[in-house]
């Protein structure tokens, strides 16, 4: 259950673009652009760490997404400078995936007391059982799995990134992460795919949701919501690249698209062009 994210220099490049210029402010960002002193109380990073699975089905699952998780874990961290380390766990404990900006309470890996991510294995399960109810099957089975799998870590990076920085959030915090795993994904070689990928699980979630009057009471959009934000984003980002989605949303959302995209990447690019580790 492998799959690649083809990263390469010019990778680098692009996910440099994405975090301190958009394609809409490109120049202006650059020559706003700041680097900010790297010291020991901002020198931090997202530290990967796999638990050892107990079961051979949980260790198929580590060795399906470990490498993928560490490349996108490894270019946030090139980008970024943390004011403190923030572990990112995955485990049997079946607590997530979820950011944690204290201690997490009853999590059963031992000595992680600090702000961390909580990313169980069984959640992974989770997507790959929601993919096969949906039909997939073989190589685009296992790529859905790993790409849906790197959406919600970047979603709950993007958490974390909210609570560290104590970004301004001007409306429902799950909507953020959802924008902020979307615009980082997607500024890679072959993000597209990648976010697309996860719609295809939010999707499949949502059918299967039997909604009831307390499904809006929570936190998160709706299923099915989330999967048309985030066609509206990668279809927003380039609709000429990305004409391919121009039948999975309606005509009314889709002319605004592009201008939510850009409004979102915006504003992420604004915020932590502060934190970023160096100059691009
Ligand atoms: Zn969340």
């Amino acid at each position: 259950m492998m799959k690649r994210v083809a990263y390469s220099a010019s990778l680098v490049v692009l996910v440099t673009t994405f975090i301190l210029c958009t394609s809409q402010c490109c120049k202006p960002c650059d020559e706003n652009a700041k680097t900010p002193v790297v010291t020991p109380s901002n020198n931090g990073s997202f530290i990967a760490k796999f638990i050892e699975p107990k079961s051979p089905q949980n260790k198929e699952i580590l060795d399906a997404v470990k490498k993928d998780v560490e490349k996108v874990i490894a270019l946030l961290n090139e980008r970024l400078a943390l004011p403190h380390d923030i572990s990112v766990i995955f485990s049997d404990d079946p607590k997530g995936p979820l950011y944690s900006p204290g201690v997490l309470t009853g999590f059963s890996v031992a000595g992680e007391k600090g702000r961390l991510i909580a990313f169980p294995y069984e959640f992974v399960e989770h997507i790959g059982d929601v993919l096969v109810f949906g039909g997939f099957e073989g190589k685009e089975l296992n790529e859905a799995v790993v790409d849906s799998t790197l959406f919600a870590l970047v979603h709950e990076m993007s958490h974390a990134l909210i609570d560290v920085f104590e970004l301004p959030v001007l409306g429902r915090d799950e909507d953020a992460a959802d924008s902020g795993s979307a615009i980082f994904l997607t500024s890679l070689e072959d993000g597209a795919q990648i976010v697309h990928n996860a719609v295809q699980f939010w999707r499949l979630r949502g059918q299967a949701l039997d909604l009831h009057d307390l499904s809006f009471a929570d936190e998160h959009g709706l299923d099915t919501q989330r999967a048309y934000n985030l066609v509206c984003w990668i279809y927003g980002r380039s609709v000429t690249k990305n004409a391919f989605l121009e039948h999975e949303l309606p005509t009314s959302r889709r002319a605004r698209c592009p201008m939510e995209y850009s409004q979102l990447a915006r504003s992420w690019d604004k915020v932590l062009k502060e934190h970023l580790r160096k100059k691009l």
